[in-house]
């Protein structure tokens, strides 16, 4: 079934082109991908309602629409020669062209980012560190406007004022950006010496940050409003700092824990002992359980980092790392020979387990 384009644009059959180019920059603007991000029903319809454009603002398809009830040979939209119109139309439609309303000099400032690195122990504790940070602000001389101070700005000579310039494009007037003055309608004659008509000039500026105890590597933190200052009378940017965390000489986290490898002797493991540890920021006595293994994990609890925007701390894994002496003196191997005679036709679980399958496979 082809599609009733007079419908889709909701005019009359004998709607003037004065009357469709109204009821299409109407439905245009209300459902234009730019202003429905996402939505893919806007899409569509804009999509139809482009179309049936395309057809019915060409004096030729709209008289065989007509009498054919179809868009004929050439096609609607997919005409090359309509789609770059199209696009003139569309430039002027979010630019402000529309029924001669002028651009806004107003403009949000931009988002600025800055990457500030921390020890493991003041991401552990929190830290009110200063940062600063180079941007722009809002010229003090001109107050944002970019006009010198005693004078202002004038009305643009070439649009008069209205921002846009109309250029006639075959059976259409098209309304494009006023060149002179970028649609804005006035004229900057004597820009602000200070900002050189910018409105905005560089500075640095000293801010406070907040880290939160807890903080973990690659987390972001909003400064809201401290990015670079608006041009002339808009909202400044926001600021994020990125926070990275240096690496640790001795320990690794993993969220709010802590681990680090503890060589330790076969006399510690075997016997167990009591040994000073480092924590963040200290150290603390961990026992070691007779018997122990090596590359076991023993754990200090709550030794760890504070979890972030929580109670409570995580813990500090220690993993035993046996070494074995490369060298002995005359009393250690001795004592080392004595204990291996004591030891003779002892196995622990695992040779035990070991031996038993050796016995399996060969008999
Ligand atoms: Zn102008
Ligand atoms: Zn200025």
């Amino acid at each position: 079934m082809p599609r009733d384009y007079y419908e889709i644009l909701g005019v009359s059959r004998s709607a003037t082109d004065a009357e469709l180019k109204k009821a299409y920059r109407q439905l245009a603007m209300q459902c234009h991908p730019d202003r429905n991000p996402a939505d893919k029903r806007a899409e569509e319809r804009f999509k139809e309602v482009s179309e049936a454009y395309a057809v019915l603002s060409d004096p030729e398809k709209r008289a065989h629409f007509d009498r054919f009830g179809t868009v004929g040979p050439g096609g609607g939209f997919t005409d090359t020669g309509f789609g770059t119109l199209f696009e003139d139309i569309f430039e002027n439609f979010f630019s402000g062209g529309a029924g001669g309303s002028r651009r806004s000099r107003a403009a949000r400032g931009e988002d600025l980012q800055y990457e500030l690195k921390i020890a493991l122990e003041e991401a552990a504790a929190g830290v009110e560190t200063k940062i600063q940070i180079p941007r722009l602000e809002s010229c003090d001389a001109c107050g944002g406007t970019g006009v010198e101070p005693g004078s202002r700005l004038e009305m643009c000579d070439l649009c008069r004022g209205r921002g846009e310039v109309r250029r006639t494009h075959g059976f259409l007037t098209v309304a494009q950006p006023c060149s002179k003055c970028q649609g804005a309608g006035q004229l900057n004659r004597h820009p602000c010496a200070r900002c050189r008509g910018e409105g905005r000039q560089r500075s640095e500026r000293l801010l406070s940050v907040k880290i939160p105890a807890g903080i973990e590597d690659g987390m972001q933190l909003r400064l809201s409003g401290e990015g670079s200052g608006g041009v002339n009378g808009g909202p400044p940017g926001d600021l994020y700092v990125l926070v990275r965390i240096r690496e640790h000489e001795i320990f690794v986290r993993e969220g709010a824990d802590l681990y680090c490898d503890l060589p330790v002797g076969f006399a510690q493991l075997t016997l167990g002992a009591e040994v000073q540890v480092p924590v963040l920021n200290g150290t603390a006595e961990l026992r070691i359980p007779p018997g122990s293994q090596p590359n076991q994990i023993l754990k200090l609890k709550g030794k760890g980092l504070p979890r972030l925007r929580q109670r409570g701390h995580g813990d500090h894994g220690y993993r035993l790392i046996l070494e074995v002496p490369q060298k002995l003196n005359a009393k250690q191997r001795e004592a080392l020979l004595a204990y291996e005679a004591a030891s003779r036709g002892e196995h622990g679980p695992l040779a035990q387990a070991f031996l038993e399958r050796m016995k399996k496979l060969f008999g």
